[in-house]
């Protein structure tokens, strides 16, 4: 963070503006900062990511390869990641010298279940019981009456699910975790989930903080399908709650950037954090269209050092995730969802990432229904799962 906190003069429309990552959520922040004047670059080897081939510059390297590094420097004056996974060395390479939001250091806590837990614990957020098994001695050592049944998770790179295994019992858990490769692992007890909620946080370099509103999220099969804001069933003070949770989360890691905090409510009521990522979150992409400052200009916001501005939710949404499985009919055969018919019903916004292979369980865009009440937003919604053959929301 050094480089960030030190300067700060405000990079006004008109600098180029890097981010690590090619992804859909590197293409929306491209087009964010773009719709405020900026110039981009992206660093993704893919010559055909969805960032890099909306952005100015593409540097085609690996997040290690030091002349990408360089040559992403030499183009920009501050620079953003959009994957979690970007290594956090080369975050810090890139921070010793220019303006890095967010930090090196504030992704590597991210990037690994345990130090992400220790974090909620250290801020006093509570979150699931919960143990790390690096080796076999963690693994005899578990405690199965609090911790099983549960769910075994790699502490490094998992997502959408992956990585994660349910385990009734300590035989199943010795078993998964062998399977799992013996690597580092956090098992959690299986929680009674009422809902799943998240809660967006903007941080900036003053200390400043901002939210989006919280967000009521529903996955099918590890992969979140839809959301709605307002947050449907979630009471105001458990909406309290997330959002002074996700603010203290921020402000403890020192953070500059956007976070997304993911909580849980218990069927008793309470609230528990699940996890963090250290980006713009999928939960988040309704403010697009929902919301007068999307999680994508607060990241902008953040790392140029612009004012940062609460948002304001103008429309309730409800935002659809569009997975590659649409791309294929029930005899398996490609095809194209009708565009045509969704966007024929009114507050219908289409967001398509520019991928081209469709693969089942591939987020391939999502679009996000807007109305002037959430219940009109939720019916349109359900059209929109009729045209499209998607289960109902
Ligand atoms: P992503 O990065 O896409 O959010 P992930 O692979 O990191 O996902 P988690 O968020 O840890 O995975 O878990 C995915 C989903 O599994 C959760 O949203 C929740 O529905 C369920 N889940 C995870 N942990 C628990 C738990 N301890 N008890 C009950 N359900 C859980
Ligand atoms: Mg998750």
């Amino acid at each position: 963070m050094s480089a960030l906190s030190e300067a700060r003069s405000v990079l006004l429309p008109g600098a180029t503006l890097g981010v690590m990552g090619g992804g859909q959520l590197g293409r929306m922040f491209v087009h964010a900062a773009q719709s405020l004047g900026y110039f981009t670059a992206v660093l993704d080897a893919d010559p055909v990511s969805p960032a890099g081939l909306v952005a100015q510059y593409h540097v085609q390297t690996g997040y290690q390869d030091e002349q990408g590094l360089a040559q992403l420097m030499q183009r920009c004056q501050a620079i953003t990641t959009e994957f979690e996974n970007v290594p956090a060395g080369a975050l810090r390479t890139l921070g010793a010298q220019r303006p890095v939001a967010p930090s090196g250091d504030a992704v590597a806590v991210c990037q690994d279940r345990a130090l992400e837990k220790a974090h909620f614990v250290r801020c006093g957020v509570p979150c699931a019981p919960h143990a790390l098994i690096e080796d076999e001695a963690g693994l005899a050592a578990i405690d199965a009456a609090a911790l099983l049944p549960g769910i075994l998770k790699t502490a490094r790179l998992g997502y959408d699910g992956k990585g994660q295994v349910r385990v009734r019992s300590a035989d199943e858990l010795a078993a998964a975790w062998r399977d799992l490769g013996g690597v580092a692992c956090v098992l959690e007890r299986m929680l009674p989930l009422a809902l799943e909620l998240s809660v967006v946080v903007a941080r900036n370099a003053h200390g400043e903080v901002v939210t989006l509103p919280v967000q009521q999220n529903l996955h099918r099969d590890g992969i979140l399908a839809v959301t709605q804001v307002p947050a449907p069933d979630a009471t105001p003070a458990q909406s309290a709650q997330a959002v002074a949770c996700a603010a203290r989360i921020a402000a403890e890691l020192g953070y500059v950037g956007v976070l997304c905090v993911e909580f849980f409510v218990l069927a008793d009521g309470t609230l528990v954090a699940n996890e963090m990522a250290p980006r713009p979150h999928n939960s988040g992409h309704w403010s697009i269209d929902g919301a007068d400052i999307s999680q994508f200009e607060l990241q902008v916001r953040t790392l140029t050092g612009l004012p940062l501005i609460a948002p304001r939710q103008h429309s309730p949404s409800v935002m659809l995730n569009l997975l590659g499985d649409l791309w294929f009919d029930a005899a398996g055969q490609l095809r194209e969802p009708d565009w045509a018919g969704v966007l024929a019903l009114p507050g219908v916004h289409l967001h398509l990432y520019g991928k081209t292979d469709a693969r089942v369980g591939r987020k391939m865009g999502h679009l996000t229904v807007t109305a002037a009440t959430a219940e009109q937003a939720r019916e349109v919604a359900l059209q929109v799962c009729a045209r499209l053959g998607l289960a109902a929301c």
